[in-house]
């Protein structure tokens, strides 16, 4: 019996059964509507233009691998005119993202990226072995959202960058989503679903091209492209309602596979019910910014490494399975299920284009007010921002800052002062 062809091209045999449908495809033409795909999310919303500089916050993990690779794909096949950089954060965890910094090093090669890495414990005094140490395992995560969302926007200002992309995919905006659905909290949960989010003060904005593309795809592509990822879960555990959204999730996409993108699709349509001025989202350069309040959690902790969210070695798991799944379908012989179907070839001479957002002019909610921190001057919708006040707490703890003044920048001379500050507000 012969076995089953791809659905695309009707030629080569079929060795990919897409996670996201259940089409049955070869290798290739899985990688090219991959590709394909997200080309479509970033013409569609117009994310960038020709001479943008662009940095991709890489934690070596698959997510901002995948991305980083099919960014530089596509750069390359449509003239997106981009200059890529890298961009990773040093949380200070040993044993699992000194492992993986050496990764995105070898990405920076791979790729022929210029890659920059910045540290909490330059910024904020504080390695998240020593806040773990400090105030134990429950809840760090949350300090490390907080602390990693500021620490991308302050490596692209140090690299004079304006655009940081990163590696959300579909399962982690569709868990944010839930997770605001369960709070209560439209307004958050109608701004983690825009594509692009912004911060007024900063002028730095990011976006999540992968944010249609699902995990499982994005693991197979990695496969499939022999991706040089690192695949070890953080050592810290997540927190535990993300934790179970997660988990709620994939039992989801277990008995209904297009449940991940409905869910995505369904926040964007409640997004369009709740009024602009209490998301903060606005029109520029028509395009749909959300204007997020500075608390990290909100996008998810899709910075952890990918794989940092989900505990108990689920990730290696799903791997091992999809491995199998697929050496399992390329056996089969079931040709009856197969539609023909064309690769979108469309070519978009400019970088796409979008309609803005439809603004309901109903009734009102809580409304934000976007200020700057007092102490270090960051975004925030408070007097204090949510690092410096999490770093407040923190300092408390700790007996003697050791703060070294040595030659540095500008930026960490204002944020050692800010530190040194709460220090001796801390007593
Ligand atoms: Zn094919
Ligand atoms: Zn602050």
């Amino acid at each position: 019996m012969a076995p089953a062809l791809c659905a695309i091209c009707e030629n080569a045999r079929a060795l990919v059964k897409r996670p996201k449908n259940g089409q049955k495809l070869c290798k290739a033409c899985f990688i090219t509507i991959f590709e394909e795909e997200i080309h479509h999310t970033i013409t569609t919303t117009k994310l960038f233009s020709p001479g943008d500089r662009i940095a991709i916050g890489a934690s070596g993990g698959k997510d901002s691998t995948v991305l980083a690779s099919v960014l530089k794909t596509l750069n390359e096949r449509y003239n997106y005119g981009l200059d890529l950089v890298l961009l990773s954060i040093d949380e200070g965890i040993k044993g699992y993202r000194d492992d993986s910094l050496e990764t995105v090093k070898r990405n920076a090669i791979q790729y022929d990226m210029e890659l920059k890495i910045v540290g909490y414990d330059e910024l904020y005094g504080w390695t998240m072995d020593q806040v773990v140490e400090t105030i134990g395992k429950k809840g760090n995560c949350t300090y490390c959202g907080v602390f990693r969302r500021q620490a991308l926007d302050r490596g692209a200002k140090m690299l004079g960058i304006k655009h940081v992309v990163t590696g959300h995919n579909a399962d982690d905006v569709a868990e944010t989503i839930l997770m605001n659905l369960l709070r209560g909290d439209l307004p958050r949960l109608a701004r983690s679903t825009s594509i692009v989010t912004g911060d007024e003060s900063s002028e730095v904005r990011r976006s999540k091209p992968l944010k249609y593309a699902y995990e499982k795809e994005i693991v197979l592509y990695a496969l499939h492209k022999k991706l040089d990822y690192f695949s070890t879960e953080c050592i810290y555990s997540p927190e535990a309602f993300r934790g179970s959204a997660r988990t709620l999730i994939k039992s989801l996409e277990r008995i209904r596979p297009s449940a991940i993108l409905d869910i995505v699709r369904s926040g964007e349509d409640m997004a369009k019910l709740v009024p602009a001025e209490v998301t903060g989202i606005s029109h520029c350069k028509s395009q749909k910014v959300s204007l997020s309040s500075a608390d990290g959690e909100e996008e998810g902790a899709g910075g952890c490494g990918s794989n940092g969210r989900s505990s108990g070695g689920e990730m290696a798991e799903m791997e091992k399975k999809l491995q199998e799944d697929e050496e399992a379908s390329s056996r089969e012989f079931d040709v009856a299920s197969i539609t023909p179907r064309k690769a979108n070839g469309q070519r978009h001479d400019r970088i796409g284009g979008r309609n803005g957002l439809k603004k309901d002019p109903g009734r009102k909610l809580t409304r934000q007010t976007l200020g700057t921190c007092k102490n270090c001057g960051y975004m925030s919708s408070q007097d204090i921002c949510k690092a410096c006040m999490l770093l407040e707490g923190l300092n408390k703890n700790r007996p003697k800052m050791e703060i070294e003044v040595d030659v540095e920048d500008e930026e960490s001379s204002t944020l050692r002062r800010r530190m040194e500050g709460l220090a001796l507000a801390a007593g």
